[in-house]
């Protein structure tokens, strides 16, 4: 393509709410324009890395037998309310009204559509399995849209979906999906780690994460170095530590005047963290939201140098609505205490203490009375009248021993672009999705469901792939193959003649070529070359052009080599086909 033809709008400048390297130099290089918040206009060289995404992305599903379909956008509410979704999906979900007043939404997603066509078609067990799925734009009214395409509104999703009859079935497409993710990404050349995820509240099923590391990451990913372990913070456990057979100390009650955080408590009585309790109210029931009754509360225990894992507590048995903190005032109302005082021992509250805290010895928690702790708390012994149980509602620590015995847990950051999870029976009997199956029973359909955020690992592509003057694009996504830059052309038949020779040649033999023809000075050819990232280059010079040389260089490396034009085209051509042949 010649540069004189082809809309690329290169900015000197980043735009003032980029606040991330990818989503600067999308825009620097002319990739995206914005259109709203979270929302973006794909402009040529962005669209073509798309589409070279999404090229590999079909490649690798074909080679699994998936199947492309391409489903609405828009969706009537009548399928969401069969699956309880149209409520639950709460402000995120994008909700229209037709003429006739009917309720529609955008799709954010394709379960329901999904398992409409599939219960009107699919009958009986002979037919399954099957493997859907679409590239398509989704709709999220996100809370927070930001880092630019990292988390749009409008964005482009592969999301697949596949319906079994058996749990064997199941699992062999599951793991089939698992090897062609970690496929696409390594053709793709990010730095990924697939993770164990918190599969919501369809208990026991398997789910897992693909996050390319990144320090921009919204997740926290948790790894052992040995590769043994990874999961997302939200999931993640560790290895539970054995009881510690040191003598306990007496409970003693100590004043602590003004003292109320652990950091506080810590430095007044000269102890690390790990030495304290730190006890959370929190109501977990939605009823009688005005009354304030002990029943609607649990008190929360963790040892001091620990967080709270809210989604490891929302599993809870106890936990029946959203979960709140409670306020200072029915703290007060509860315990007769302020925050910063209170502890668990008879506190009137059903107490859930996490494995770690209730391990530990000869802790500091809060005495329920104003500066007022207790030293020598030990859980056993100092809760033999309260109400309480024992589990694991913690963040794992970094250095923490992993589950799987082997290793230490390193922390992560990381942003997920794929997701792939097990979703059971949920919407086949939502939906009376039901095939008959080899005794002639009908039984809901198993499903799988796949998402990878297309738009987002171009955004990831680029955060794994750049240096101060701009893009480095992985070969294989590269919206070209090569950068042609003549250098005054204009004023020269030989690098002309020399120049429009490469661009047929390489054309002609299958290879993306961008042609710098324009009459702009090398100084500005090359930061704009740099900026937008082609990975291999040639330069056309009048000097070597005399001696038949050309400048062959890749934008990673930069390292130069003078070569015959003949000599660089058949390099370029080698890499190139290399690359293809690989799959
Ligand atoms: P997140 O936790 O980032 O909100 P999610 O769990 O809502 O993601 P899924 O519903 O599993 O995401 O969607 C599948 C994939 O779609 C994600 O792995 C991600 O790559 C992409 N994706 C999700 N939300 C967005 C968004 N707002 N903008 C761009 N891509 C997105
Ligand atoms: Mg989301």
């Amino acid at each position: 393509m010649r540069q004189t033809t082809l809309f690329i709008p290169t900015l000197k400048e980043s735009p003032a709410d980029a606040e991330i390297v990818s989503h600067q130099l999308m825009v620097r290089s002319g990739l995206i324009r914005k259109g709203a918040s979270g929302i973006y206009s794909w402009l040529p060289l962005g669209l073509l890395v798309i589409k070279k995404i999404e090229a590999i992305i079909r490649k690798q599903l074909a080679s699994i037998g998936a199947q492309e379909i391409l489903m609405p956008v828009i969706q009537p509410a009548e399928l969401w309310e069969e699956t309880g979704r149209w409520e639950a999906m709460g402000p995120e979900l994008m909700r229209i009204k037709d003429r006739h007043d009917r309720a529609f939404c955008l799709g954010p997603t394709h379960e329901e559509v999904v398992t409409n066509i599939f219960r009107g078609e699919i009958k009986s067990y002979k037919d399954l399995p099957i493997n859907l799925y679409q590239i398509q734009t989704k709709f999220r009214d996100e809370r927070r849209p930001r880092f630019g395409v990292v988390r749009a509104r409008e964005f482009i999703m592969k999301d697949g979906y596949s319906f079994h009859s058996d749990r064997t079935s199941f699992d062999q497409t599951y793991e089939k999906m698992f090897t062609c993710y970690s496929s696409i990404l390594n053709e793709i050349d990010l730095d990924y780690r697939a993770v164990e995820a918190d599969s919501g509240n369809i208990g026991g099923q398997k789910s897992h994460e693909f996050h390319v590391l990144s320090d921009i990451g919204e997740d926290t990913i948790v790894c052992t170095s040995e590769g043994g372990y990874a999961a997302n913070l939200e999931a993640a456990v560790a290895k539970k530590s054995e009881p510690t057979d040191s003598p306990l100390h007496e409970l003693t009650e100590i004043a602590t005047p003004g003292v109320k955080t652990i950091e506080e408590l810590c430095a007044f009585l000269n102890v690390p963290a790990s030495s304290t309790l730190k006890t959370l109210i929190v109501r977990v029931s939605d009823h009688g939201e005005e009354t304030v009754s002990k029943n609607s509360f649990l008190a929360v225990v963790l040892r001091g140098d620990h967080d709270l894992n809210l989604t490891k507590l929302a599993k809870q048995e106890e936990v029946l609505g959203e979960i709140t903190l409670a306020s200072e005032n029915e703290v007060r109302k509860i315990l007769d205490a302020p925050i910063g005082f209170i502890g668990p021992i008879n506190c009137g509250l059903k107490v859930l203490i996490d494995h770690e805290a209730f391990v530990s010895n000869n802790l500091v928690c809060g005495a329920n009375e104003v500066d007022k702790h207790m030293e020598g708390f030990n859980s056993e012994r100092d809760l033999s009248s309260t109400d309480y149980r024992v589990t694991d509602i913690r963040n794992v620590s970094p250095g923490d021993k992993a589950v799987t015995g082997e290793g230490e847990l390193k922390f992560f950051k990381g942003i997920e672009v794929g997701h792939i999870f097990q979703l059971g029976t949920k919407y086949s009997e939502a939906m009376k999705a039901s095939v008959l199956d080899e005794s002639g029973t009908e039984t809901p359909a198993i499903m799988g469901c796949y998402g990878m955020g297309v738009t987002r690992l171009v955004a990831a592509a680029i955060e794994q792939h750049h240096d101060n003057e701009g893009i480095i694009w992985p070969e294989k996504i590269a919206p070209f193959f090569v950068h042609l830059l003549p250098l005054n052309m204009h004023k020269s038949d030989l690098v002309r003649e020399i120049a429009e020779h490469c661009y047929d040649e390489l054309s002609s033999r299958g290879i993306g070529v961008l042609f710098d023809d324009r009459e702009e000075r090398p100084g500005v050819k090359f930061a704009e070359a740099d900026l937008i990232g082609i990975p291999h280059r040639l330069v056309i010079g009048e000097k070597g052009a005399q001696d038949n040389l050309i400048e062959y260089l890749t934008r990673s490396s930069k390292e130069m080599v003078k070569l015959s034009p003949k000599e660089a085209i058949e390099k370029i051509v080698s890499r190139h086909n290399s690359l293809t042949a690989e799959i």
